[in-house]
């Protein structure tokens, strides 16, 4: 089936030397689930994959490894080049697992992308996530068996497995571990030994540019990497009228025959629908405004966590009004074809200290350096959080060549002329209206009221305003605990139980007021 989508979004994957049962498959990601075995003398292998109707594309067989490739690249003419002669790949796993018989494990060097990949390699399993860990991947190593997945709950009914090099634990799944951004790890399947190996790193060092050729590299990095998220059918873009997502949106033009697609979303108590028209105007889209009730808003708390598999709450704010969009875009059941490929502004604040408001330049890089060092782990920008809903969603500022050049630039040109973000701004002032390129930012959790309203629904239940963020810490942990330890159904979770559990712990209990 022709689709717009990666060809799968999603994979468990077991290798196994004891013949036990596979998993059952558990995602929260939708799609047609397709399922492969293969056995060779000494090992087999379980695979199941949610994709989008053209699953055989997202495996690929050469020499005797087979790679399950979740995701896409964004850099296939570059890579094409890397080997003349050969027959043209016809998917991105065939292109990678060509790489790997040329490259080896470097292979994974050389990938622009987002994606999740395992490859079999001869009694040894490589496990490989793109630069910013984009498809959260989660393993489970014994002596005789890797199992992998891009959902951690994919894994609750592993046993207890080893400690993984550099992998993250998951909370309360011990064995469970997530496989570090921007890496490789190198498994021999019979003893369960793991060497990671780094392939990007945030550049630590900074970059010199006179202004006109920041701008321009800016500009051109950005539309490149925009172009090769458009794919063929009708961009969306999720707009909220603040510069990065416009930026997305006036470059997503260029790339389109026609109008593109944009959505925004609002609340009851709270849009920014009318910034949002400009944009939408000035680009002649095709504009949605999605409306959601607060009440309605706060219930995808568990949707969220369950899509994310994120601990920290201030990201599930940021997350929860996406999930919502996602959720109410339609037009899809997944797996039929239907399900839409979606552009998104996210991201750009972390490599050019957008949050920072302050005017000062060594605020500005600690700020740029410390999120560069923290993002790994909060899959933040998880597809899975569209994929729920059967889309796919792609970010354009975190593409790694238009994160290399943005966090690497000297942070005069990221706070410049009063302004932040200035080096973007500037890079757009041609193709968007002033109000636009001058709007200050305000971040989705606070345009949708999402912070604010979170915060109402702890102070309700009793819960001291001073105790607020970390009621919401162990709001989302318990939720967590719920939809992906014990793997229970979003719409399973009580929320108003929740709540109260988290109002009853002693910390929480307002303090009696003394007579
Ligand atoms: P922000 O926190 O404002 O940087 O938001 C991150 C990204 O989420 C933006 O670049 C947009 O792509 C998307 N977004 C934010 N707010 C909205 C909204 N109200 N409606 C639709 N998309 C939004
Ligand atoms: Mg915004």
């Amino acid at each position: 089936m022709a689709t717009n989508l990666p060809a799968a979004t999603g994979f468990l994957a077991e290798v196994r030397r004891d013949g036990a049962r596979p998993l059952e498959p558990v995602f929260a990601a939708r799609g047609s689930l397709a399922r492969w075995h293969e056995r060779t003398a000494d090992r087999s292998l379980h695979i199941a994959l949610v994709h989008s109707g053209a699953p055989d594309e997202a495996c690929a067989r050469d020499r005797g490894r087979t790679l399950v490739f979740a995701g896409e690249l964004y850099n296939q003419e570059d890579l094409i080049g890397l080997l003349p002669g050969r027959v043209l790949p016809g998917s991105d796993a065939a292109l990678v697992v060509a790489l790997f018989d040329v490259y080896g494990i470097h292979a994974f060097r050389l990938l622009n992308g987002r994606f999740a990949a395992l490859l079999t390699d001869h009694g040894h399993v490589v496990l490989a996530t793109d630069h910013a860990g984009s498809v959260p991947l989660y393993v489970f190593v014994a002596p005789g068996k890797v199992l992998a997945a891009t959902e951690a709950k994919a894994l609750r009914a592993a046993p207890q497995g080893r400690p993984v090099p550099e992998g993250r634990p998951v909370r309360r799944r011990p064995g469970t571990h997530q496989v570090p951004a921007g890496s490789v790890l190198d498994i021999e399947v019979s003893t369960g030994t793991c060497v990671p190996h780094r392939t990007w790193t945030p550049p630590l060092a900074r970059r010199i540019l006179p202004e006109d050729e920041a701008v321009g590299t800016v500009r051109r990095t950005l539309e490149r990497a925009v172009r090769a998220r458009t794919g063929a059918g009708t961009p969306l873009v999720v707009l909220s009228g603040g510069i990065d997502s416009s930026a997305v949106a006036v470059l997503a033009v260029g790339r389109s025959a026609g109008p593109i697609d944009t959505v925004s979303m609002g609340t009851d108590e709270a849009d920014e629908f009318p910034q949002a028209r400009v944009v939408a105007r000035h680009i002649g889209s095709v504009h949605r405004e999605i409306t959601v009730p607060t009440s309605d808003l706060l219930r995808g708390l568990p949707h969220a966590v369950w899509a994310a598999e994120c601990l920290d709450p201030d990201v599930i704010e940021y997350l929860l009004p996406l999930t919502a969009l996602y959720l109410r875009l339609g037009g899809t059941t997944g797996g039929d074809g239907t399900g839409r490929r979606i552009l998104t502004g996210y991201g750009a604040d972390i490599p050019l200290g957008g949050m920072h408001r302050e005017n000062r330049l060594p605020q500005l890089d600690t700020a740029v350096c410390h999120d560069m060092d923290t993002f790994d782990g909060l899959n933040e920008m998880t597809p899975t959080l569209s994929a729920i809903a059967g889309h796919w969603s792609t970010h354009p500022y975190w593409d790694r060549d238009v994160l290399d050049v943005l966090v690497s630039l000297e942070a005069g040109l990221k706070r410049r002329h009063g302004r932040d973000k200035w080096v973007l701004r500037a890079a757009l002032g041609d193709v968007l209206p002033h109000e636009v390129v001058v709007r200050p930012k305000i971040g989705v959790h606070e345009g949708s009221g999402t912070t604010s309203s979170f915060s109402r629904l702890l102070t309700d239940a009793g819960i001291p305003q001073d105790r607020v963020h970390d009621a919401k810490r162990l709001v989302v942990e318990e939720i967590f605990d719920q939809v992906v330890v014990d793997g229970r159904h979003p719409d399973d979770v009580a929320l108003d139980t929740v709540v109260e559990r988290v109002a009853d712990r002693p910390a929480h209990r307002a303090r009696p007021v003394p007579r």
